[in-house]
């Protein structure tokens, strides 16, 4: 009956879609905030179409009803990477792993929109993301869902847990089929997880674009409906996570200045859960995950709201964490670096958001560590000074290998370090002789100068004097 009075709503209010084009398709109907799998595979095809010079549509597999899984990727496509030539940054974001959460998913087609207007009307903002970041939002994971008003995918060939929970086939929820301790939270959290991890094509093809294509990522933001708010790992355990300080930064930097939205430990702020995409986002991928709950006000009959203004402080959000990608992850740079008496001293500047451990300085050759550092712990947004012995080492280059966040998964990065080293073993003491020796010097140039500058002194003395004087002796 639902589905029908959807059907219906959608139909009444179609023709006023047309003309307004930032709307969610379908979208507003009476009880449901709603857009059929037909309508978004239109909707991507028609902005990828419009948009070549930002927009790349691909599919990354299929649901298991032989669905497409769209994928929507913006950047700017005339520039491979950053204007100064490195990589651009990578978010990754995905909508619908839940096929009734409508507002989530709402989210993740509306920030893709968001940035493509705002490309198309010169924003500021949006072009210089767009210049400097790859955006990869996978609008819908779960499509036979959403065309099915279910929570879960319509896979019904097997019990959905052959464990425990489920007697019946009702389908898998993808948001517990994920490889990191999966189906390990049960009792607690009866959802039906699947066969094993990624026994779903659906997770299986998202877990492959991640590992894949965006492993690079400095934030994943997974949207879902429920409750209102911003959930961090860990879903299976209480404790904070590792990189505990980026996802408290963030939280006062959001709730500071832009929305209240509750922002917490997973764990605490909403239940224990298990196989989470979030949970495999950060423990197994290293990226800074958040699950973006939008509210439940899409099951409130009579709402006429246009999704734009619903989702409005959402976006502001969204824009944030993007706008400042840069820093969610320890970003090292050497400010100073001495060698002395084969003793390597430096200080580290961590100018991201982000603590790193087990962080070294290497002198290589290569791929051929020749040297390294002892293992420091540089905090975010602080400096570290290192001193390690035993250098004795030429012919190769400086460079900082760390880890981008705290958490083990985290990935390692190598960056060469652009500052040379202040050596004050041979060459230095070498200048500091040839100082002695000008300073000792001077004293006999001096004296030699002196006499000399004497004689030429007397030339000036009448040489008939000199023949006087020597007449007078004569007499
Ligand atoms: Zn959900």
């Amino acid at each position: 009956m639902r589905s029908m009075a959807v059907f219906l709503a959608v139909l009444i209010v179609a023709p006023a879609l047309a003309s307004a084009e930032q709307n969610w398709p379908g979208e507003p109907v009476d009880n449901h905030i709603y857009m059929s799998w037909a309508a978004l595979t239109q909707e991507v095809n028609q902005w990828s179409d419009d948009n070549p010079d930002i927009v790349q549509l691909s599919s990354i597999g299929q649901s298991f009803l032989g669905k497409e899984l769209w994928m929507v990727v913006l950047s700017d496509w005339s520039m491979e990477t950053k204007a100064n030539g490195s990589a651009k940054e990578i978010v990754y974001i995905d909508g619908g792993h839940h096929g009734n959460e409508y507002l989530g998913t709402a989210l993740a087609w509306l920030t893709a929109k968001w940035y493509i207007n705002e490309w198309n009307a010169q924003n500021e903002e949006a072009i210089k993301v767009l210049q400097n970041t790859e955006l990869h939002i996978l609008i819908r994971l779960n499509p036979d869902g959403n065309d099915f008003d279910t929570r879960h995918n319509q896979n019904l060939t097997t019990t959905a847990n052959p464990f425990a929970s489920e007697p019946v086939p009702t389908g898998i929820d993808l948001n517990r089929n994920y490889d990191h301790y999966w189906d390990d939270c049960s009792p607690s959290d009866p959802f039906a997880p699947g066969t094993g991890p990624f026994s779903e094509p659906e997770t299986k093809a998202n877990s492959i674009y991640m590992n894949t294509v965006v492993q690079d990522a400095d934030l994943y933001v997974t949207m879902h409906t429920g409750v209102w708010i911003m959930l961090y790992p860990w879903g299976k355990w209480p404790e904070q996570p590792p990189d505990w300080e980026l996802f408290h930064g963030i939280r006062e930097e959001v709730n500071a200045g832009i929305s209240d939205i509750p922002i917490q430990n997973a764990n605490q702020g909403l239940y224990p859960n298990c196989g989470t995409s979030r949970d495999y986002g950060y423990g197994v991928m290293g990226f800074p995950t958040f699950t973006f709950e939008t509210d439940d006000d899409q099951f409130l009959p009579g709402t006429f709201e246009d999704v734009n203004e619903r989702l409005g402080e959402e976006l502001d959000v969204m824009r944030y964490l993007i706008d400042n990608i840069w820093y969610w992850r320890a970003r090292l740079v050497v400010d100073s670096l001495s060698i002395d008496d084969g003793e390597v001293s430096f200080t580290i500047e961590n100018q991201g958001r982000a603590s790193t451990q087990n962080a070294t300085l290497q002198y290589v050759d290569g791929d051929k560590v020749l040297w390294e550092s002892d293992n420091f712990i540089a905090n975010a947004s602080s400096s570290v000074s290192v001193s390690s012995d035993g250098f004795d080492e030429e012919g190769g280059e400086w460079r900082l290998h760390y880890q981008k966040r705290a958490v083990n998964s985290s990935q390692w990065v190598n960056e060469s370090v652009g500052r040379s080293p202040e050596v004050s073993t041979l060459l230095s003491e070498s200048v500091e002789t040839l100082l002695w020796i000008l300073q000792a010097g001077a004293i006999p140039i001096f004296v030699v100068a002196f006499a000399f500058w004497w004689s030429r002194e007397e030339k000036p003395f009448d040489l008939d004097d000199e023949v006087l004087l020597e007449a007078e002796l004569v007499e």
